[in-house]
């Protein structure tokens, strides 16, 4: 066995958090950099100096080399570039290891190899990156060495956001400013500041290296583009919560200590719904540094999953047929004094602070159900929602029987008096505890579901960024605050009970369209949405416009979180993005079609040519081998044909234009024919002989792990 592992000792040990920055900082320069982080004020370069000097210190001393800011462009993924500490040499030939608080405080990374969305063209090429001082750095261990890396938020020359982190910032301020706004008008004096606090839950698939590097479609596009279904999958649900297996645990217990050391308090794992699918899930932190922690999740687990022969599929949907992946977003507000308003207490009837709140969030998710649904739009989600395993793609909000009662109360008479109890879950067996029953059951089939404290919304893919969602869920929630403020700051000398009482009915009335409790699974749901006019946006393509209506414009442009210019670039983005990745695929499977499968399919078919003239020779029945030819020929032949209509279509997405038509294009016409070219070959892959296949079987990559 090896060494103990010290978790207490080992966690944020390559953080520059506030224990470091105390210990080493001069007191002055601490407070100032404290200030900075609470209240927003901006740095001094002199300050900025003795704060980079010490990280660079104390970064050294862990072994760094180099250096980085680590940004978000809206590629998906992280980007950084490496300066190492080394200053020019001096004329004794030696160096010194220098690192200014301007290079701490700024970087400028040419932006023009990364996604801009027009905003390229209108502006400058240059871009920005600004230190988040609101992100501890922290010190990575890898093949590169180590890298001292500092959050950045990456915008353009003229200040427009390039990057996820920037509107994520803003719409933290907004959500801030009037959430105290709100708990003020209930007698807070004291709060300074309200801040979302994010817990998201991540999933993702395992699959052996050796077998993933056989398979040309896992390794451009992160998914299986064919494969037929083993005779087992999960139906037997053994795997869920099952017990762990040796190779998953050691790559499991090594994930946890790189994360722990960066300061990311991994914190629940276990075995999903699917054969090599697992769950990993942190304790909540600040929605900014949950952001940031989840980047560092994905790439850990990629990381170490290469360390043990193993590949990390995050793809949200690596599989068809066995269940996709996704990542939870568990969202709440807290007061920097603790108190969490989404907190009903014992008796929520009685919190009119926590009903408004929670009224204020029925609304926002009412009003902007089409930029909820959109947040968690990306290629790969497109397999999952609305395919019974992933929320269906309405949105909808599950209460739960305790609170749906009280607000059935307000909507009735205005007044709640009384809250359903959970009671005792009696196990009838004496020597265990009677556990105390919630007083909601779980929902599996919610998009969007209050549990307990928090709302979970459980729309968003396995492989996006946690920022988009909780942007548009800072910015709705802070809209709704806003409005419900101006109506009751009015009220103020007035009763003011009245005046919320009646604010918390009209608002439950009016938006209780969106609080559904059933199966969400259900056809009946789809036509009962439809019945309340609530928006069934079934793809990304389609979910993209909700970006660039009137609506969301004013939303966005009110609190600052995005300008207009802001908004078309990200949709225009989007749109790129989304015909790109089809490309992408389309491609690949033209390529797996046409250089692997239709060979070996050919060659086998020589092979049961070659056995029917023997058969025959030799005098017996040769009608079974005859009928497998002929088969296999016909199945051929259709592939053949699917093959031949993809290239096609493939070649003429490519002559258009980017843009909303040519994704419309992708989605509509390609996708189509990628489907078409994919059902023969599956059907090949259960008829010819395992020896004959080119590539590892669904079998072989779920099962075998
Ligand atoms: P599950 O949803 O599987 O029951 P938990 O409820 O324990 O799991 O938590 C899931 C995630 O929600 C975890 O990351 C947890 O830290 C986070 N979480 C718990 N409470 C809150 C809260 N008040 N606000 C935001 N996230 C929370
Ligand atoms: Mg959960």
């Amino acid at each position: 066995m090896g060494e103990v592992m010290n978790v207490a000792k080992i966690f944020g040990e390559d953080v520059f958090n506030d224990t470091v920055m105390q210990e080493r900082l001069p007191k002055k320069v601490y407070r100032d950099l404290k200030k900075m982080i609470q209240e927003g004020k901006e740095l001094d370069l002199a300050t900025a100096d003795v704060i980079a000097h010490e990280m660079k210190e104390w970064a050294i001393e862990k072994g760094a080399t180099h250096y980085t800011h680590w940004f978000q462009p809206l590629t998906g993924v992280t980007a950084e570039k490496h300066d190492s500490f080394i200053s020019a040499p001096m004329e004794n030939g030696k160096v010194l290891m220098s690192f200014s608080g301007k290079e701490l405080i700024k970087g400028e990374p040419d932006a023009s190899s990364f996604p801009s969305g027009g905003l390229r063209a209108t502006f400058e090429a240059r871009g920005y990156t600004a230190w988040d001082c609101t992100s501890p750095a922290f010190v990575r261990h890898d093949a590169a060495g180590a890298t001292l890396c500092i959050p950045t938020a990456f915008c353009s020359y003229t200040g427009e956001a390039l990057d996820q982190k920037t509107p994520l910032l803003r719409s933290m301020q907004a959500i801030n400013e009037q959430s105290l706004r709100l708990i003020r008008l209930f007698g807070n004096t004291t709060a300074k500041k309200v801040t979302p606090s994010v817990g998201p839950e991540q999933e993702y698939f395992l699959v052996d290296a050796e077998k993933f590097m056989q398979r040309k479609d896992l390794i451009y596009t992160g998914r299986t583009l064919f494969g037929a279904m083993p005779p087992k999958g999960q139906e037997l649900d053994d795997h869920y919560f099952g017990t762990i297996r040796q190779r998953i645990a050691g790559f499991m217990k090594d994930v946890n200590e790189e994360l722990w050391k960066v300061g990311v308090s991994a914190k629940t794992q276990h075995n999903e719904v699917a054969p090599a699918q697992h769950e990993l899930a942190p304790i909540y932190a600040e929605c900014n540094v949950a952001v940031d922690h989840n980047h560092l999740v994905m790439q850990t687990l990629k990381r170490i999953a290469s360390q043990h022969g193993m590949k990390c599929l995050l793809h949200e949907k690596p599989f068809a047929g066995v269940n996709g992946s996704g990542k939870h977003n568990n969202w709440s507000l807290t007061t920097d004094e603790g108190r969490n308003l989404l907190e009903p207490g014992k008796a929520p009837h009685e919190n009119i602070q926590f009903l408004l709140v929670l009224t204020c969030v029925l609304k926002a998710v009412d009003e902007h159900a089409d930029l909820l649904r959109e947040s968690a739009a990306d290629p790969g989600n497109d397999h999952r929602l609305g395919a019974n395993e992933a929320p269906p793609a309405i949105i909808s909000v599950f209460l739960g029987e305790q609170l749906e009662d009280v607000i059935q109360q307000l909507i009735r008479t205005g007044e709640a008096t009384h809250s359903l109890k959970g009671g005792a879950l009696e196990t009838g067996v004496d020597t265990l505890p009677d556990v105390k029953k919630d007083a909601t059951d779980r929902n599996r089939t919610s998009p969007f579901a209050f549990t307990g404290n928090k709302f979970e919304f459980r729309m968003v893919g396995s492989r996006d960024s946690i920022a988009a969602p909780n942007v548009v869920l800072n910015t709705i929630v802070a809209e709704a605050f806003a409005e419900a403020c101006d109506v009751l700051e009015q009220a103020k000398g007035e009763d003011f009970h009245k005046a919320v009482h009646d604010l918390i009915k009209k608002y439950a009335t009016e938006h209780h369209r969106i609080v559904f409790n059933g199966d969400g699974y259900a056809d009946a749901w789809v036509a009962e949405a439809e019945r309340r006019g609530l928006p069934n946006i079934k793809s990304m393509v389609e979910a993209i416009s909700a970006l660039t209506t009137d609506k969301a414009i004013r939303l966005f442009e009110r609190f600052h979180v995005f300008t207009e210019a802001e908004l078309l670039s990200r949709a225009e983005i989007k749109y790129e993005n989304y015909a790109k990745i089809i490309n992408i695929e389309a491609k690949t499977m033209i390529d797996m079609a046409s250089k692997q499968i239709i060979p070996a399919i050919m060659k086998y078919t020589k092979t049961l040519a070659d056995t029917v003239v023997a058969v025959k020779e030799a005098g017996a029945d040769a009608s079974v081998q005859s009928e497998a030819l002929a088969d296999v020929t016909a199945l051929l032949k259709e592939a053949s044909g699917a093959l031949k209509a993809l290239e096609k279509i493939t070649q003429e997405a490519g002559t258009m234009e980017e843009g909303k038509e040519q994704a419309e294009f992708f989605k509509f016409r390609v996708f189509p024919a990628m489907d078409a070219l994919r059902e023969p070959v599956d059907k090949l892959e259960m008829i010819v002989d395992k020896e004959a296949w080119p590539m590892p079987s669904y079998g072989d990559l779920i099962f075998e792990v």
